[in-house]
């Protein structure tokens, strides 16, 4: 059994596609998340299922129980995420399973991106556990840029304080295909894998993209940091989350989401797919 941390989540989906179309029986397959609606849902499709949260350890070692190998896809609060992961290792461990793979980030353990230090101390957990493991540092999904598409529809302007930073995202299925990959063959414990797309681009690059694919003028405007936090606040973010997206945008400026090593389009037998093309489908 291949149990599924996150499974009801947006990723976790694109896995439980991706491990099916590999070949992977629906009842071999154990999605864990909290969702009843969605869970129901994949249960129907034939999954396994386990409902638990990561904040109630009886139900995560109830949710590891029997399985070979669990992926471990990061939780979704950051400050609470040491805890939670730190939950299902102990009750891997506790369990014997035969594998964990975990979704961390690009350039831990010597990235000092802001979510960098949570994906850190899970990496040192998972090693002390000792479970044979494979570390998937994923950069940026393509779609967490869905609303500077949507500005760049709406007032052909995209503004924020990432300069001339790159970012080499890949949308979600991509990664989720690698993870399948790790799940379904032998030879990955032990690796850690550096996941981005092939192409890291600027966001002056994204506006010409989005200019072709919206047939419009859209013009990329460099901000400073505390000017992104304004112009959040001034769209009616809470200080404290305009404050967070704002240094995330200044550490892409940096470039710590800009490494092209390629490990994904390698672990996934062809090009990630590039920002035009997933932009097309928006
Ligand atoms: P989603 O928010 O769509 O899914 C998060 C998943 O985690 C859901 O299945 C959710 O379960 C589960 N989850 C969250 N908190 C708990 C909890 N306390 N107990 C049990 N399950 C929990 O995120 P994505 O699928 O888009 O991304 C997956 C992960 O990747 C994120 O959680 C985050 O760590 C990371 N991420 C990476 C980004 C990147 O660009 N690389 C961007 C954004 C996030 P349920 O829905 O059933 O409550």
């Amino acid at each position: 059994t291949i149990a599924v941390f996150g499974a009801t989540g947006q990723l976790g989906r694109h896995v439980l596609e991706s491990l099916r179309s590999r070949g992977v029986a629906a009842s071999d397959v154990r999605a864990i998340g909290r969702s009843a609606q969605r869970l129901a849902e994949l249960e129907e499709q034939g999954f396994e299922t386990a409902r638990a949260d990561f904040d109630d350890p009886a139900a995560v070692r109830a949710a590891v129980e029997g399985a070979d190998t669990v992926v471990l896809i990061s939780a979704s609060e950051p400050g609470k995420r040491l805890a939670q992961h730190g939950a299902v290792i102990d009750a891997a461990k506790d369990a014997g399973v035969g594998r964990i793979i975990y979704t961390s980030l690009l350039g831990v353990p010597a990235s000092d991106h802001t979510f960098a230090e949570e994906h850190r101390a899970t990496e040192e957990l998972i090693a002390a556990s000792g479970i044979p493991a494979t570390l998937l540092r994923n950069g940026w999904y393509t779609e967490n840029h869905v609303a500077d598409f949507a500005a760049a529809r709406e007032r052909g302007v995209i503004a924020n304080a990432a300069g001339e930073g790159r970012t080499a995202s890949a949308p979600r299925a991509d990664y989720a295909e690698a993870i399948a990959v790790v799940a379904t063959e032998d030879g990955h414990e032990g690796a850690a894998y550096e996941l981005s797309g092939d192409t890291a681009w600027s966001f002056a690059d994204f506006a010409a993209a989005a200019s072709r694919v919206l047939g419009r003028e859209v013009t990329y405007r460099p901000l400073t940091q505390q000017e992104e936090a304004q112009m959040l606040e001034g769209v009616g973010l809470d200080a404290g989350t305009a404050a967070f997206v704002a240094q995330l945008s200044a550490d892409t400026a940096r470039g710590l989401l800009a490494a092209t090593p390629g490990d994904l389009s390698r672990l996934i037998g062809r090009p990630t797919v590039p920002l035009e093309d997933t932009l097309r489908t928006w």
